[in-house]
């Protein structure tokens, strides 16, 4: 195929498609509003499941690169009450390579340096999209610059602009916050945090709140302070959200009764709160076919992150699209062989999802049998990874 494909987003999910398309030989170019790779806080760490994720970075040449960045002690995870006993625990084994973690930055830096240079229009946000009634697209951008494209790729996220293109869908709140708070040099500064989080994850939820804590590279911590509350909770609590001794106080009337040790998690941060609201769009997301133009991650099926899916998906997606493209001769063949893929996907994982916050955030407290057993997700991730080489090599 001989055509101008525009990605709208460098998330995990478009810059695995263009490495994909790229490794095949196909000419992409990606836009993001982002200054650079690295121009903000990519957030968090992600495991990256030998089911999904795995698989797209094989696709994209780059799982010897993901397994030399990849932390494999990162797996282990602990489970405990809002009163701190524990219970359930994960403590990976040597070279345990179900989900490693990695760092946002690190990913989005191995896929973007993968690219050639030029690939990726950093500082490019796409303002307006305008069907040509012939399947392309005058695709215009916040500098003024405006190109058209055979085949847009909508991966710019929740907030998706070339949603609207296809569906009228737009997020919802879930009921559920995340305020996060950051502790660096935490095996030294943060003692009590650093025994809690151990190499990994650690959660404790209960009466609808939960305290989860991730260990990041470079003794790096970020907790997520979870409750179930408004959308706009400091406005409503009348807080300056950047008034962090009042978030914290705040903060604490609401854990009022937690175990004093994983309070530490709410007094010990260094820096500010900041307050990231959970969205999902509703289910199931499906829309007609339409020529020229589709989505990827985020902006096809934005999920609540309780159950690790949504990096994953987004960049299997990228990679499956990536191989629609190269097998068929147009543009509308490889949409529909891809979205035939990827919406069934889509719903299956969604529903899995879409219980899990109101049992995490349910009232009162959570005991052993609340667990999740760690390790059979880790045989699951391992042998849906051997029945998709199967498959592929069946092909
Ligand atoms: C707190 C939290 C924890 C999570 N933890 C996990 C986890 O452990 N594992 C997991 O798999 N998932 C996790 N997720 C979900 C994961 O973050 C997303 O599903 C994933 O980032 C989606 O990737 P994407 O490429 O579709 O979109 P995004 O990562 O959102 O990337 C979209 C890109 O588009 C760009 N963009 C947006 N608008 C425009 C525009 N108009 N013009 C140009 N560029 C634009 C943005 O700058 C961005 O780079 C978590 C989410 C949250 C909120």
């Amino acid at each position: 195929m001989n055509t101008r494909i525009a990605v709208i987003g460098a998330g995990p999910g478009g810059l695995t498609c263009a490495a994909v398309l790229r490794r095949h030989g196909v000419e992409v170019t990606v836009h993001d509003l982002d200054a650079s790779a690295g121009a903000r806080d990519q957030g968090g760490t992600l495991d990256m499941h030998a089911d999904t994720g795995q698989i797209a970075l094989r696709e994209a040449g780059l799982i010897d690169g993901f397994f030399a960045l990849a932390r494999s002690e990162g797996q282990s995870k602990r489970m405990l009450s809002r009163h701190g006993e524990v219970l359930g625990e994960h403590l990976p084994q040597e070279g345990e390579d179900a989900a490693p973690e990695i760092d946002r930055g690190q990913l989005r830096a191995l896929l973007a340096g993968s690219l050639e240079p030029g690939t990726v229009r950093w500082g490019h946000r796409l303002t307006g999209v305008t069907p040509g009634g012939d399947g392309t697209h005058l695709l215009t951008f916040a500098d003024g610059t405006r190109t058209v494209a055979d085949l847009v790729v909508g991966a710019d996220g929740a907030w998706s602009r070339v949603r609207p293109l296809v569906s009228g869908a737009s997020p919802v709140y879930t009921g559920v916050t995340f305020v996060e708070a950051c502790y660096d040099n935490v095996d030294l500064a943060h003692p009590v945090v650093a025994e809690l989080v151990g190499d990994g994850h650690m959660f404790a939820t209960g009466d609808g709140k939960g305290l989860i804590a991730q260990r990041n590279s470079g003794q790096h911590v970020r907790a997520y302070i979870a409750m179930r509350t408004g959308e706009d909770w400091h406005r409503a609590a009348g807080i300056d959200p950047g008034d962090t001794a009042a978030v914290r106080e705040a903060l604490l009337k609401a854990f009022a009764g937690w175990d004093e040790r994983l309070l530490t998690l709410i007094t010990g941060n260094d820096g500010p709160y900041v307050s990231r609201p959970l969205y999902e769009l509703p289910t199931p997301h499906t829309w007609p076919h339409t020529p020229g133009v589709t989505l990827l991650g985020d902006a096809a099926h934005l999920m609540s992150p309780f159950g690790g899916l949504g990096a994953n998906l987004a960049m299997l997606d990228g990679s499956d699209l990536a191989l629609a493209v190269a097998r068929h001769d147009t543009v509308d063949e490889a949409i529909t062989a891809y979205e035939e893929v990827m919406l069934p996907r889509a719903i299956e994982a969604t529903g899995q999802v879409s219980g899990v916050l109101d049992r995490v955030f349910g009232p009162g407290d959570r005991g052993a049998g609340d667990a999740p057993d760690f390790e059979r997700e880790g045989r699951e991730y391992k042998r849906r990874a051997a029945e998709h080489l199967q498959r592929s090599q069946a092909r």
